[in-house]
């Protein structure tokens, strides 16, 4: 089994035979020649060419594709009958004495260029056409075009690379995914592949070679990846990954763009949890309607030493901006127990859950805390910002909390540093402790939100991590319910909004009473945001 890592461009589980077309070397020398005009007629020659097939493929594209993506094979055209274009690849033969080939390459290096300085976003797009075109020309000047066979059977196409022409060219019936040695995923054949819904893996190196053809292949598009001659366990768990996929995508069909409401018009929220940036990208993907956890433990857990309020800023922006507007609640550093930074030194504890973790660790150093809710202030000009603290066992620990807050709005407005005023502040309610008092706490902040995992453990005093205690961790053990209820009913009477973002938020089981319960949010893994939005609009 062979595992080759690229880019992911098309989302996808795509699993075929390989089926490879290498262009052949282009052999571009840099050699000069004293015939310039037959090089220049060469070079008009394969313009011409190049021009016929671009009409044949605007032609044979624009009822499938539509005009908008058609229309890449006019831009082109347009470029080979450019004057500026022309006159420059004429005058290096002309003038340097080039041949035709090398022209076309240097005209290729300036014009992208060119674009690439234009401040403009649409002028910039023509680096890919510019990049085509050029790549076009040069295959007729050195006769390494490839004709594309059509396959016999559907299997995944695999190449050096493919131009938008080859991407169109392809019976659609018969290509289940692509792969590429080279390519981007902002090429003009990476889009149309997304057009045509096609899983695509772009920059797979070097090693993607011919050697591989008829091989049976794994293409994810999810992940970026191929996987040659896969082992049966391999083999079978992608294919399940694969009717997973199809399944969402079912969904999202269904789903996308609609409200979840329940029959009888209750309304509810569905985000996604997330511990990585990459996160976003799946939460996007199945239409989570916000990010409603931000583990942001991870950045933490991933640096060798105390991340920069910079480092924590630019990730918390990234997030924000890619979220466009949507909610992001994000958690500050919930270490301890499973989940350590050896930085911290953490010291060894008899009962580490029940140990100095979360809230407890920032509000013991307070320059660390400080340095995130400041990287988080910062950010929330980005976007829909809520900030949320972990393992709230006391109002005293909300006090200190809003404390600090003040004292870093105070720093960043003497520093004239821009942040959203309006930032709403929650707590975790995953302690007995917090629930009994959910009264007392919900007239402190803004949000409560309900992490069913820890209130399970503490609840029932069982370890979440002890695989041997798996049959008695039930998060909907009558007591733990209650417990839920408690929470429900004193954040509506202090008319702030509660959420659950714990494991338990996802069982179909309970969707129901959560919206009895008149939960305003259920948060859950990105891969269950769909089939709980398909439940809620089950619900009466
Ligand atoms: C929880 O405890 O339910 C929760 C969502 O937080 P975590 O799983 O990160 O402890
Ligand atoms: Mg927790």
């Amino acid at each position: 089994m062979v595992v080759l890592k690229g880019i992911g461009v098309v989302s996808g589980i795509a699993i075929g035979k390989l089926v490879v077309y290498m262009h052949p070397d282009k052999h571009i020398s840099r050699a000069t020649t004293e015939d310039t005009e037959g090089e220049i007629a060469l070079f008009n020659e394969a313009r011409s060419k190049a021009i016929v097939q671009l009409e044949d493929l605007y032609e044979s594209s624009v009822e499938d594709l539509g005009e908008v993506n058609a229309s890449i094979f006019v831009a082109q055209e347009m470029l080979l009958e450019d004057s500026q274009y022309i006159e420059y690849v004429e005058d290096k033969i002309r003038e340097s004495h080039y041949n035709a080939g090398y022209a076309v390459v240097l005209a290729s290096d300036e014009f992208s260029r060119l674009f690439t300085t234009i401040e403009d976003k649409y002028m910039q797009s023509h680096v890919a056409d510019v990049r085509d075109v050029s790549e076009r020309l040069l295959r007729i000047l050195c006769g390494s075009e490839i004709e594309m066979a059509e396959p016999g059977e559907p299997c995944i196409l695999a190449s050096d690379d493919f131009s938008a022409g080859d991407i169109v060219q392809f019976n659609r019936e018969r290509v289940l995914g692509i792969a590429t040695m080279f390519g981007s995923p902002a090429s003009h054949a990476s889009i149309l592949a997304g057009t045509m819904n096609l899983p695509s893996v772009v920059g797979l190196g070097q090693e993607m070679l011919s050697i591989y053809e008829g091989r049976c292949a794994i293409l994810n598009g999810i992940k970026g990846e191929l996987i040659i001659d896969p082992d049966k366990k391999t083999l079978d768990r992608m294919k399940r990954k694969q009717k997973e996929y199809e399944e969402q995508q079912k969904m999202l069909l269904l789903l996308k763009g609609k409200n979840n409401v329940t029959k009888s018009g209750a309304y509810i929220n569905v985000y996604a949890n997330i511990s990585s940036t990459e996160g976003v990208d799946t939460a996007l993907l199945y239409d989570a309607g916000g990010i409603g956890l931000l583990r942001s433990e991870f950045i933490y857990i991933e640096s060798q030493t105390y991340p920069s309020e910079e480092d924590q800023f630019n990730v918390y922006r990234q997030v924000l901006e890619r979220m466009r507007g949507r909610k992001v609640i994000i958690r500050t550093l919930d270490l301890g127990t499973d989940k350590q930074a050896a930085y911290f030194r953490p010291e060894k504890e008899n009962n580490p859950a029940l140990g100095f973790r979360a809230i407890r660790i920032s509000l013991a150093q307070p320059a660390i805390f400080k340095t995130q809710l400041r990287a988080l202030y910062r950010a929330s000009v980005y976007g829909n910002l809520d900030i949320l603290f972990p393992l709230i066992i006391s109002k005293d620990e909300v006090l200190q909390i809003k404390k600090i807050i003040k004292e870093v709005k105070k720093e960043l407005d003497s520093e004239g540093v821009p942040y959203r005023k309006d930032t709403r502040i929650g707590i975790m309610i995953e302690t007995p402790a917090a629930v009994l008092i959910s009264d007392e706490l919900a007239k402190e902040v803004d949000f409560f939100s309900i992490g069913t995992n820890d209130l399970t453990q503490y609840t029932l005093a069982i370890d979440r991590q002890n695989p041997k205690l798996e049959s008695y961790f039930n998060a909907l053990h009558p007591a733990v319910y209650k417990m839920i209820e408690m929470t429900a009913q004193n954040a509506h009477k202090a008319g702030i909004q509660v959420d659950i973002c714990g494991e338990a938020a996802a069982d179909p089981e309970y969707t129901q009473s959560f919206i009895d319960m008149g939960i305003d949010a259920l948060s859950v893994s990105p891969n269950m945001v769909l089939p709980l939005r398909k439940k809620i609009r089950e619900c009466e």
